[in-house]
């Protein structure tokens, strides 16, 4: 058993492009410890990153992907002094961006403040020393506080299906790929299908069956806005329609109005009642997302291809079951129907209830109390500084959530712009 003991001692739990931000941020701007624990052997991938297909493009241009808010031409820079193309306005592989936030604790490799532990933290104490985490094979380290970057909750494997982020490679075929989901996953996955030769058909199976949107060609022009918080959802549409209308009217697109709307997000969310969060989620979450998290032309040009040439079908629906050789659906009209398929691609993407889906850490937190569900069950119950609210109501300023663990709370804190804001002001 290996004890690492400290007193201003931060540590950081997971290994993503949350988990390295958090533990660069610390170091930066303090003289604090860091230890950072994650269960893959590579560091600052996580599920966005780990990704070695060279079509999975972030969504997200290269001026808006800096680790750092106050370094914002950082990832550019490391793109020129690595001789790749660092266009402030294109979109890079994700794998690219894994090499960047893999790299991104370089510069205190061998800064005596950092320590990196390869292992899963299976428990976490809050005492009066700080936290004591102890580790699946038993190390123990204790800190005077520990950060959640675990990241999203995951659907386990299911039988006959690939993971869409667990499996890498597509073997071209000539049967029919049935892909569940129709989001940014499922736009990955076709254009590897595509990539990789495959002639067969591809449906597409979701709910709603809405498509991801493109980005325009150049960037859009984000405005000063005033979105009215605390309203009905209805109202905050309706306002943000008059808003795109008028954008349009002076010559931009909708997109000048959502990336103007993305800085308040947190705040609108933050202004909703229970209820109102709750039809935000059934009536207008799956519109914010196709708006908010759009592709770059160069796929939607390929997807659009494809559904035109009969390749892609988007079909709605819901999903029931895989079996060896078939998804069985539901359609909207209540029918259920079995849909033969040579392979069927799970794309659902974030699972909401890490209760049901989390890890033994967060599973352990919640029976042990010092955790808690948020009302409508989408995450941890969090304060807006990212405080572990335990059973008892009481938030425990030990335990902290930093990027997706803090959704329930924040909302909007899955992309890049939003982690390395919370992850800047927790280390401050
Ligand atoms: C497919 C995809 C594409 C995306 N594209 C973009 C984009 O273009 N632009 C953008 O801004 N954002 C994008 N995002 C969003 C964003 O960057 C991710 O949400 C972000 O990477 C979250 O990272 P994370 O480290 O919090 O979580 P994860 O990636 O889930 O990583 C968590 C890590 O913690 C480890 N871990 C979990 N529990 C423990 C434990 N108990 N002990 C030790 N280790 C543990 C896991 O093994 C994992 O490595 C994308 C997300 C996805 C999924």
């Amino acid at each position: 058993m290996t004890d690492i003991h400290g007193s201003t001692h931060d540590l950081v739990i997971g290994g993503g492009a949350t988990g390295v931000i958090m533990a660069a941020q610390i170091l930066r701007q303090s003289n604090r410890r860091v230890t950072l624990v994650g269960r893959d052997a590579v560091f600052g991938h996580g599920i966005a990153y780990a990704t070695k297909d060279p079509d999975h493009l972030l969504n997200t241009r290269v001026a808006n992907m800096s680790a750092y808010p106050d370094r914002p031409t950082d990832f550019q820079d490391w793109l020129a002094a690595n001789g790749l193309p660092s266009d402030p306005e294109g979109f890079v592989s994700r794998a690219v961006y894994g090499c960047y936030m893999q790299d991104l604790l370089r510069p205190w490799r061998d800064d005596p403040r950092l320590t990196v532990l390869q292992g899963e933290v299976v428990r976490l104490r809050p005492d009066t020393a700080g936290v004591t985490a102890t580790l699946e094979d038993g190390r123990t380290v204790q800190a005077d506080r520990a950060l959640l970057a675990t990241g999203h909750a995951l659907a386990a494997e299911e039988a006959g299906m690939d993971n869409a982020w667990r499996f890498e490679g597509q073997q071209a075929t000539e049967g029919r790929v049935v892909i569940i989901g129709s989001g940014l996953s499922m736009v990955d996955q076709t254009l590897s299908l595509l990539n990789s030769g495959h002639r067969g058909p591809i449906v597409s199976v979701s709910r709603r069956g809405l498509l991801p949107l493109p980005h325009a060609d150049d960037p859009p022009c984000s405005q000063a806005v005033d979105p009215p918080v605390g309203v009905p959802v209805s109202r905050l549409l309706h306002w943000a329609r008059q808003q795109a209308r008028a954008a349009e009217a002076a010559g931009g697109t909708w997109r000048d109005t959502v990336d103007s709307v993305r800085p308040h997000a947190q705040a609108l969310w933050q202004g909703m009642s229970p209820d109102q969060r709750r039809r935000f989620l059934r009536h207008a979450a799956s519109w914010w997302g196709i708006h908010r998290h759009r592709i770059p032309q160069g796929s939607w040009a390929r997807i659009r291809k494809a559904m035109a040439s009969g390749q892609l079908a988007i079909q709605r629906g819901s999903f029931r079951r895989a079996e060896p050789g078939a998804a069985h659906l539901r359609h909207p009209d209540g029918s259920e129907s079995r849909l033969e398929a040579a392979r069927i691609i799970d794309c659902r993407g974030i699972l909401r209830d890490p209760a049901t889906h989390g890890s033994p850490l967060v599973r352990d937190l919640l029976e042990q109390g010092h955790a808690r569900m948020d009302p409508l069950r989408i995450g941890l119950d969090v304060t807006t500084d990212g405080a572990l609210i335990g059973r008892d109501g009481r938030p425990e300023p030990r335990l902290r959530a930093v990027g997706p663990v803090a959704r329930a709370a924040l909302w909007e804190i899955t992309a890049i712009p939003d982690i390395r804001e919370q992850a800047a002001e927790l280390a401050r």
